[in-house]
């Protein structure tokens, strides 16, 4: 039976309650508001299927690296405003659904947490459009999967490297009608933090929230917006810089602990194509940079190749080498350093403290500020 030591043994995947064959696996959220599995000892059978599916307890080597790499967006300007980076998501999404597939995402619920949900149309593409930045529920998706890929249809399952890597690991063989294609994943902030910081929100616009939206790019891909609306017709925006839950999120105050140890961000991924933001595209490939949004594609897979294939002739692209495109210094190559307060962020939010304060956690102390003024210093002398 499973048993986890520590909780950055778990991300979270869902695949140990997918599998489990007397359904006495329920995902169970812990204080700071990320599930963990809890087993009925009663019901258990001692099958040992949870620890053999279990993506991090069996996490030893993964796929093939990476056998192309590209800059590429989406010249459909509408379709890259909708999306976090260069809009590949749909145009893969397009691909599957056009052959009767059924393609799996992250979309909002009417209370703007996040689930993992299948759709089957084009009319639905808008549900799994652009970032959430809060950890999705896999609820019983990895069953469905296997049913409708039992049937013969198509799936494309999109999700962090860990999710997918789940997945993976619960249908235990190939699909030929599968494919995974997983974003890089800088780690994913707790549903609780974002719950409570909406509903500070709705108190101090004095209505419900009606939209959430974390990539509005008016004020530029690079400078983008996170967006409320309120029933009342008030609107909130700022730049992620500028914007509470995102500086909560970038500061690594309020992540997954397996975010701080990620078995999954390598190169060499379980999942057919990784999809991200060109981050310094101005740098090596400023003829592709219009501040629209560009995006990462590794393709690791011959069946990525194909499903890249298929979109190829529709879009904007640069082969450019993976080391250049995603530095190996990148976030969301190796695992972020939790922040030293993250422990106390907790502790303060669960006893009701606004986030007005919970902010102040974030300002660095006297070591910080002198360790970056040294490093500032460093980089000046060695530019000389
Ligand atoms: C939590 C998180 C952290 C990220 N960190 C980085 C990073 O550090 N560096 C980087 O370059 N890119 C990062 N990304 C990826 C980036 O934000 C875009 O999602 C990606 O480039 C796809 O953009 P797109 O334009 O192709 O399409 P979009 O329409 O923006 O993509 C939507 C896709 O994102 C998936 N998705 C959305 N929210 C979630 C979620 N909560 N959990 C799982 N999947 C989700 C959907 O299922 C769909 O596949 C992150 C994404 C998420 C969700
Ligand atoms: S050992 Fe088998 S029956 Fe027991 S919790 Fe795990 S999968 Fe379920
Ligand atoms: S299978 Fe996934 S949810 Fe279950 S213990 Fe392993 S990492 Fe956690
Ligand atoms: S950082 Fe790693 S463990 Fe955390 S959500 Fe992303 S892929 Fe999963």
């Amino acid at each position: 039976m499973l048993k986890i030591e520590k909780k950055k043994d778990c991300c979270g995947c869902g695949a140990c309650a997918n599998v489990c064959p007397k359904n006495c696996i329920e995902l169970k959220s812990d204080k700071e508001g990320f599930l963990y599995p809890k087993i009925d000892k009663e019901k258990c059978v001692d099958c040992g299927l949870c620890e053999k599916v279990c993506p991090i307890a069996n996490s030893e080597s993964r796929s093939e690296s990476v056998l192309k790499s590209y800059a590429a967006f989406s010249p459909d300007n509408e379709l890259r405003k909708k999306s976090s980076s260069g809009g590949m998501f749909s145009l893969f999404a397009n691909i599957i659904l056009d052959k009767g597939g059924v393609v799996y995402g992250a979309a909002f619920d009417n209370k703007f947490l996040v689930h993992h949900v299948g759709i089957e149309s084009k009319d639905e593409l808008y549900k799994l459009q652009g970032s959430k930045y809060l950890q999705s529920r896999t609820e019983n998706t990895f069953k469905e999967v296997k049913e409708n890929l039992n049937k013969g249809r198509y799936v494309l399952y999109t999700g962090t490297a860990c999710q997918i890597a789940g997945l993976k690991s619960f249908l235990r063989k190939d699909y030929e009608k599968l494919y995974t294609v997983d974003v890089l994943c800088h780690g994913v902030p707790s549903p609780k933090v974002w719950k409570k910081y909406l509903a500070e929100q709705e108190k101090i616009h004095g209505a419900d929230v009606t939209k959430a939206f974390f990539r509005n790019k008016d004020t530029g891909w690079k400078s983008y917006s996170v967006e409320l609306e309120f029933s009342n017709s008030k609107k909130y925006t700022k730049t992620f810089g500028q914007e509470m839950f995102m500086k909560l999120f970038l500061q690594n105050i309020c992540l997954r602990p397996s975010c701080h140890d990620c078995k999954f961000k390598s190169l060499e991924r379980e999942s057919d194509i990784t999809i991200g933001d060109a981050w310094g595209i101005e740098n090596h490939s400023p003829e592709m940079n219009d501040n629209m949004g560009v995006s990462v594609v590794l393709v690791h897979s011959q069946k990525g190749i194909e499903l890249f294939d298929a979109i190829k002739e529709n879009i904007k692209l640069k082969e450019v080498k993976k080391d250049v495109l995603l530095p190996p210094s990148a976030d969301s190559r190796k695992s972020v350093l939790p922040h030293r307060n993250r422990k106390k962020f907790f502790e303060m939010l669960n006893n009701g403290t606004d986030f007005e304060t919970l902010e102040k956690l974030l300002k660095p102390n006297l070591y910080t500020k002198c360790r970056r003024f040294a490093g500032k210093i460093l980089r000046k002398f060695k530019k000389l």
